[in-house]
């Protein structure tokens, strides 16, 4: 989208929850050794670090496909949390959010997060060291600096055709 576009918005099954994502016996690794297309539903929910950055609205040129990420936020983003604050009923809220599949990752990677596991294995890269499967605990993407926590504005505060002044300089 060009700054006048309409938004798009995707994510992946969170709840308010402070870690929904049950990340216990997994298999070892699979995120090195399974493909995205072979991982079983639960490996598919795991990968998700739970920054929030999806949920940041976004800008595409539309000659380009150039996205950039700005700070306001979806409405129903907890900045807190970095969780969807209604996640089993947010279609009725933002019928635009989008579920991440192994079947549509092909054409959704270039618009997500640099940092966001599924683009990140989708490219053929490894999970960060703060990546909670990596270090055990779901904080440590925030002790990181790699989440939205307590750095974003909420979409009813400010107008679309604003959003171009709170686009984020530095990649996400
Ligand atoms: S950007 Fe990726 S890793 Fe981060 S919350 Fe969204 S789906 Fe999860
Ligand atoms: S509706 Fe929920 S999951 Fe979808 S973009 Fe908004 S906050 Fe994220």
């Amino acid at each position: 989208m060009t700054a006048a576009a309409p938004a798009r918005f995707w994510n992946k099954p969170v709840s308010k929850a402070r870690d929904p994502i049950n990340r216990e016996g997994l298999r070892p690794k699979f995120w090195e050794r399974v493909p995205l297309k072979n991982m079983e539903p639960r490996e598919w929910e795991a990968l998700c670090d739970g920054c929030g950055k999806c949920c940041l609205n976004k800008l595409e040129d539309e000659d380009t496909n150039e996205v950039a990420f700005t700070r306001v936020a979806c409405r129903l983003l907890d900045d807190e949390s970095c969780r969807c604050a209604q996640y089993d009923i947010r279609k009725q809220f933002v019928p635009e959010c989008v579920v991440l599949t192994p079947q549509n990752i092909s054409k959704i990677a270039y618009w997500m997060p640099e940092t966001c596991a599924y683009r990140l294995l989708y490219e053929g890269k490894a999970l960060h060291d703060w990546h909670p499967l990596i270090s055990g605990n779901s904080e440590t993407v925030h002790e990181a600096g790699q989440s939205v926590r307590g750095w974003t504005v909420p979409e009813f505060e400010i107008p679309e055709e604003e959003w171009e002044n709170y686009i984020l300089e530095e990649g996400i």
